[in-house]
This record gives C-alpha cells, sequence and structure tokens, in this order.
C-alpha cells in the first residue's frame, strides 16, 4: 500500500498537491479539515465541538481526530491507498497514525513536507480568504493557526525523521516545480516496495508474451498461471495429479490450489522487485485472494493493465498458435477455445471493471507487433516509475 501523509503549514498547498496525487497514484484521500467542515455544515455533535476551536486557529483534540480518521479508514476497506493532509498534526497523532496503519497490516510509507516561509503562508492565506470565503483564513486566525503549528506540529517533524520517513520539498517554488519533485520521491520510495503488474485480456490478446518480456526488461518475477499448472503436470507432481482430474472432468482448477502455487511463487522469488500476474485473478474470488496474499507480504498491486484486442483478432491468433507446434490443447478446439472465451467475458470482465476504480485499469491497444504493444506497456510503467529498470 503507498500510504503519504502530507505535511506543511497552513497555505503550504498541500489541497492543490493533493488533487495531483488522488488521480496519478488513485489514492483516497483523508483531510481531517474538510472532514471537520462537513461535520460542521451537518452540525454534528462533533461538528458542535470542533466549531469554536476551529474559528478561532486552535487545533481540535486528538480524541475528536483519532475517531473521524479511524472512522474515514473504516468506511473504506477497498482504498489502495491513504493520502492525509493536515493529519497527523501532532505528536501523539504520529503514534495514532502508527497504530493503525499497522491495524491493517500496512505503514505509512513517507511524510512529505511542503517548507514555505512563515510569511508567503500568511500571505497566500489571506488571498484564499477572499475567495474561498473560510472563516479561518483572516490575519488574526491564521497567525494563531501559524503559532499553533510551530508548537505543536513541528514536532511531529522529527517522529518522522528518526524512523527515516521525512522528505522536505520546497513548497514555495511554482506548483508544477512542486508537483515533480514529490512525484520523484514518490517514484523512489515505489522503487523500495515490491512493483505488483496484473494484465488482464482474452485469451490470445498476448498476455503471456508481454508479461513475459516485462518480467524480463523490469526485473519482475513472471506469474503466468496456465504456466504454472501446466509445469505442476509435466512434473508429474501431487498438485500436477490433482490438476489433470479436474481437467478430465472440464472442472477449473480449484481455487486452493491456484493459491498454494502462487503463495509457494511469492515465498520463493525474494529478491524479486515485484510480481507480473497473468492469467490471475480470474474472477472476483480470486481477485480477493490475491489482494490478501499481497497484504500478507506487506505489498499491493501497482498496475493493472488490459490488453485490448477484437475477440475475433484473438481467436485468429490463438487459432494461428493451434496450428504450430507451439499450439496447446485448448487452442485446437473450438468448444475450449469458445468456453475460455464465455469465461473471460462473463467473469474476469467483473474483474477489471471493479478494479478500474480501485486501481485505474490502463488500457491497452494490443493491436499491431509484438514490440509496438511492448513499448505502449513500457511507456505507461516509465511513466509511474522512471528508471526502474
Ligand atoms: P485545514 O483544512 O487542514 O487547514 O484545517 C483547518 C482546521 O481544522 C485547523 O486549523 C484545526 O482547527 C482543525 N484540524 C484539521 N486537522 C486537524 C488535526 N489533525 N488535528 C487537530 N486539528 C485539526
Amino acid at each position: 500500500m503507498l500510504n503519504i501523509a502530507l505535511f506543511g503549514p497552513p497555505g503550504a498547498g498541500k489541497g492543490t498537491q493533493s488533487e495531483f496525487l488522488i488521480t496519478r497514484y488513485h489514492l483516497y484521500y483523508i483531510s481531517t479539515g474538510d472532514i471537520l467542515r462537513r461535520e460542521i455544515q451537518e452540525g454534528s455533535d462533533l461538528g458542535k465541538k470542533a466549531e469554536k476551536i476551529m474559528a478561532s486557529g486552535g487545533l481540535v483534540s486528538d480524541e475528536i481526530i483519532v475517531q473521524i480518521i479511524e472512522k474515514t479508514i473504516e468506511n473504506n476497506p477497498q482504498a489502495k491507498g491513504f493520502l492525509f493532509d493536515g493529519f497527523p498534526r501532532t505528536y501523539t497523532q504520529a503514534y495514532i497514525l502508527e497504530g493503525l496503519m499497522l491495524k491493517l497490516g500496512t505503514s505509512l510509507t513517507c511524510l512529505i513536507s511542503l517548507e514555505v516561509p512563515f510569511e508567503e503562508s500568511v500571505k497566500r492565506l489571506v488571498s484564499r480568504g477572499a475567495i474561498s470565503g473560510r472563516s479561518d483564513d483572516n490575519e488574526e486566525v491564521i497567525r494563531k493557526r501559524l503559532e499553533e503549528y510551530t508548537n505543536k506540529t513541528v514536532p511531529v517533524i522529527e517522529f518522522y525523521r528518526e524512523r527515516g520517513l521525512f522528505r522536505a520539498v520546497d513548497g514555495s517554488q511554482a506548483i508544477d516545480n512542486v508537483t515533480k519533485q514529490i512525484s520523484e520521491i514518490i517514484s523512489s520510495e515505489l522503487q523500495n516496495n515490491l512493483f505488483n503488474i496484473v494484465i488482464f485480456g482474452y485469451p490470445g490478446s498476448g498476455r503471456s508474451s508481454q508479461s513475459a518480456a516485462i518480467a524480463k526488461k523490469y526485473g519482475l518475477e513472471s506469474i503466468n498461471m496456465s504456466k504454472l499448472l501446466e509445469d505442476e503436470i509435466r512434473n508429474n507432481t501431487a498438485i500436477g495429479q490433482r490438476i489433470e482430474e479436474h481437467n478430465m472432468k472440464e472442472e477449473h482448477v480449484a481455487d486452493e490450489i491456484v493459491v498454494q502455487l502462487i503463495e509457494r511463487k511469492l515465498e520463493n522469488a525474494q529478491n524479486a522487485k515485484g510480481y507480473i500476474f497473468k492469467g490471475f485473478p480470474r474472477t472476483l474470488v480470486q481477485s480477493y485472494i490475491l489482494e490478501g496474499l499481497l497484504k500478507k507480504h506487506h505489498s499491493s498491486i501497482a498496475l493493472a493493465f488490459n490488453l485490448k484486442v477484437p475477440a475475433i483478432h484473438a481467436m485468429e491468433r490463438l487459432n494461428k498458435r493451434g496450428l504450430s507446434e507451439k499450439g496447446k490443447h485448448y487452442d485446437k478446439s473450438m468448444t475450449l477455445m469458445l468456453r475460455r472465451f464465455k469465461e473471460h467475458e462473463e467473469k474476469t470482465i467483473h474483474v477489471v471493471e471493479k478494479w478500474i476504480s480501485r486501481f485505474g485499469v490502463i488500457d491497452i491497444d494490443g493491436t499491431g507487433n509484438f514490440d509496438e504493444v511492448f513499448d505502449r506497456i513500457s511507456r505507461e510503467i516509465d511513466n509511474i516509475i522512471p528508471n526502474f529498470e
């Protein structure tokens, strides 16, 4: 999971930079200030408690903050990662965040601090106040907010510095430059984590050959489900025999077998920079399994691709492969070919649809020759993590 806290004095540009981070990395945005303003607007008990303090520029109690953060995290179990804006604001809140992340089996990736001189903050907030109408954006309250920042929030820096998670950016530069520096920080953080890719597409869309080439180029471990199953059969293992029994009865291989094979791969490939999955997950159940398995390894999905080729085109490719010596038995039977297509359309497409909002599945035009498609995929990877090779 990529979890980022954006830090900095009021007016440092946290909100502006957040907009970019949310879309680029598909993070769930938690701004404690926004949540509190909403509570006030709704007239909730919590809002009533916070209103006076916020209007005066003080910090609301850690007790209130822990409640709203906990509730927001719990209400979003699907989140791929979180972006915190305006939290943690006290040393205690830094511990709270650590505990909350631990509960999710993850941790904060880093805290990015937007550094802006106080006078610049005041200037920006006063002009924002003229437009936003935020009652706490007037000079007197701004000074109080900055005082609270110095006394209570600045110590948070030390918490993250000690843990090696503090990253500073000069926030007084032009917005685009700040954005660029933040992306560089995140890229390098992502390189320290496992980088996992899933590649979807019709049978015959080129998933196997592309995933093998991507794995080679980026130092990833390829997890090709049909290949794993074939290897078990070829090596005549106990699992292989069970797979064959399923095949003879023309049944799907049980999820429990698939899980074992993936688990083994994840445990044995300790030096991989990440994994590229092909042919898995095929169903919603398997998508939950994959997320669970990755979580166990303190990891998650970084990218998902959908290789798009017209169905007729994919069938032609499979037919051609079936006639060649590389052909698999299931390429040679029309019944089996149709069944695989149907399976994709009835089951796998639901996973792709669900993942579009969660991980931002990237469509790749799968037509054209191998190199053209490979370039399209590589470009998307390079975009997220430049210099990953
Ligand atoms: P912001 O929108 O982040 O500038 O927050 C506006 C106001 O909400 C602050 O001045 C505080 O009164 C309150 N607030 C927001 N986040 C926190 C927090 N993590 N801890 C305490 N008070 C907060």
